[in-house]
């Protein structure tokens, strides 16, 4: 009997496996990789399933910068944080909806683990000390060299395979096989020629991300971006929540997502929001501010779609693409043509054929805001924010969706749990699949709450499924 191709759960009772581990983990991103290298240290024989030719995932799409407090490498760079501020960050924009357990569980170990990371597999990861993202009451983004999470997959890649742990490619899991209690046995995988396999498990971790690629269920869970443009990974079709909801295994927060309201448009490049905060602004195409751009830029996804044509523009200037550039989004958003920049705001305005004066006005209007360290009608305080000087710079933005925050409910060793709030034997989540520290709405979501709880709850899920996997009579 072949898989089919929707997300399924079934008895395991007379169905036979083609192979067996400990632990299997479906998703080769970086919770699922995390999860995979920290089993396989406890002991534990892990495969990796994973649906594309060669992981990728969302993680190689992000920035791949992760939040920490208490780190050593914020030590060595010299900048004082606490688990409790970074805590209180996540708590305050999400408007107190995270589950605070939760909050408090991820923030202790993503030191931990980053700094695991660096030791045991080479990760060679380093705070962003000249600026402060929206929100965060520290400077405690981490990321690799190139501050690109292709780079982050790669070295997560070379890790797995330097641990001798097998990632299956080209398997996508279908089925999940579940026993009379409720464990599941093992899990259907189907072929891009059709063939199919089953593999058998002692525990299983998803860490198959979200539902942004599924149009119906964003529909469903999202309304307000389902004409967006989703910026994420297309093979994050949600089976984590189907798969769930067919276990009884509960689900929080689904309407919760991290927009952008900054990718370049069209050429579909992400423009890093230091060119908002470090003192630039949007304007429509009639060249007027429509919000206060300091809130975060997840909520300005759908205040850029509500403007004309969904489309906006971000303008700052030389200094701040000079910021901005230490990001290779940036920089190939450079080599596109994406970036326009003029030694005159009249220049930069007819390159971007606003309304003449519009821009010009507007910006007057920015600077006195800056001269005055006033708060402007959209409630962003300017005080302490540099001016503008030539040359300047703007780029055509839209809004999209990056990725979902809602999901399976888990508990502080990232076991899944039923609607009655008991573990699920032998089930865990971590990253995107598990519900994330964001609540129910995008302006909930924090910078870097997604790689937060890719590599927090992916290391907790490690140790737990290796642990599950190892018990006697597992
Ligand atoms: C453009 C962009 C920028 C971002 N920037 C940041 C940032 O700087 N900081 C931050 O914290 N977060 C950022 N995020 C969010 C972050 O990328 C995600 O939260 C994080 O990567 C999720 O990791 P994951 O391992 O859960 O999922 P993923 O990395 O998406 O990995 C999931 C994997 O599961 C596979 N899969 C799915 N279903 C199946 C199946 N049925 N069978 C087999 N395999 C399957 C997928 O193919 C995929 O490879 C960004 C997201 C985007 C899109």
């Amino acid at each position: 009997m072949g898989e089919k191709m929707a997300a399924a759960v079934a008895l395991s009772s007379g169905v036979s496996f083609d192979a067996a581990c400990d632990v299997l983990v479906i998703g080769a991103g970086a919770a699922g990789l995390i999860a995979a290298l920290r089993a396989a240290e406890a002991g534990a024989d892990v495969l990796v399933l994973e649906r594309d030719a060669v992981p990728r995932g969302s993680t190689a799409l992000s920035a791949g910068l992760v939040p920490a407090a208490q780190t050593r490498f914020q030590r060595e760079a010299g900048i004082a944080d606490s688990k409790a501020d970074f805590a209180a960050d996540i708590m305050a924009k999400s408007h107190g909806e995270a589950d605070r357990a939760t909050v408090d569980r991820v923030v202790d170990v993503a030191g931990t683990a980053l700094e695991w990371l660096a030791d045991n597999h080479g990760l060679g990861f380093s705070v962003i000390d000249n600026f402060t993202y929206p929100g965060h009451s520290a400077r405690r983004m981490h990321g690799l060299p190139s501050r690109s999470g292709a780079e982050l997959m790669d070295r997560l890649r070379v890790a797995v395979e330097t641990a001798g742990i097998v990632i299956v490619n080209h398997a996508t899991a279908t089925t999940l096989y579940k026993d009379d209690s409720g464990r599941i046995a093992g899990v259907g995988v189907l072929r891009p020629d059709g063939g199919s396999d089953r593999i058998g498990c002692k525990a299983l971790v998803l860490a198959c991300n979200g539902y942004g690629g599924n149009r119906a269920l964003v529909a469903a869970e999202i309304p307000e971006m389902a004409g967006a443009l989703y910026f994420g990974h297309p093979g994050n079709q949600g089976d984590a929540v189907l798969w769930g909801r067919a276990l009884g295994a509960a689900s929080r927060h689904l309407s919760g997502h991290q927009g952008h309201g900054s990718v370049a448009h069209p050429h579909g490049i992400l423009i890093t929001w230091a060119t908002i905060t470090e003192g630039g602004f949007q304007v429509n195409l009639d060249g007027n501010r429509f919000a206060n751009e300091a809130l975060g830029y997840s909520e300005s996804a759908a205040t850029v779609i509500a403007q004309r044509e969904a489309l906006a523009w971000t303008v700052f200037d030389a200094r701040i693409a000079a910021i901005a550039r230490q990001f290779e989004d940036f920089r190939q958003a450079e080599a596109a043509g994406a970036v326009l920049v003029a030694d005159s705001l009249g220049e930069l305005s007819a390159r971007m054929r606003l309304p003449a004066g519009a821009l010009e006005e507007t910006a007057a209007g920015v600077a006195q805001f800056k001269r005055d360290g006033a708060t402007d009608a959209f409630g962003r305080n300017w005080a302490g924010s540099a001016p503008l000087a030539a040359p300047f710079a703007a780029v055509k933005v839209t809004g999209a969706l990056f990725h979902t925050q809602g999901g399976l409910v888990v508990d502080g060793a990232a076991r899944v749990l039923s609607d009655d709030g008991a573990p699920l034997p032998n089930l865990l989540a971590a990253g995107g699949a598990a519900c994330g520290v964001s609540g129910a709405q995008a302006s909930g979501y924090l910078s870097g709450n997604g790689l937060l709880t890719a590599v927090a709850l992916g290391f907790i899920a490690g140790a737990t499924s290796a642990e599950v996997a190892l018990r006697p009579g597992a």
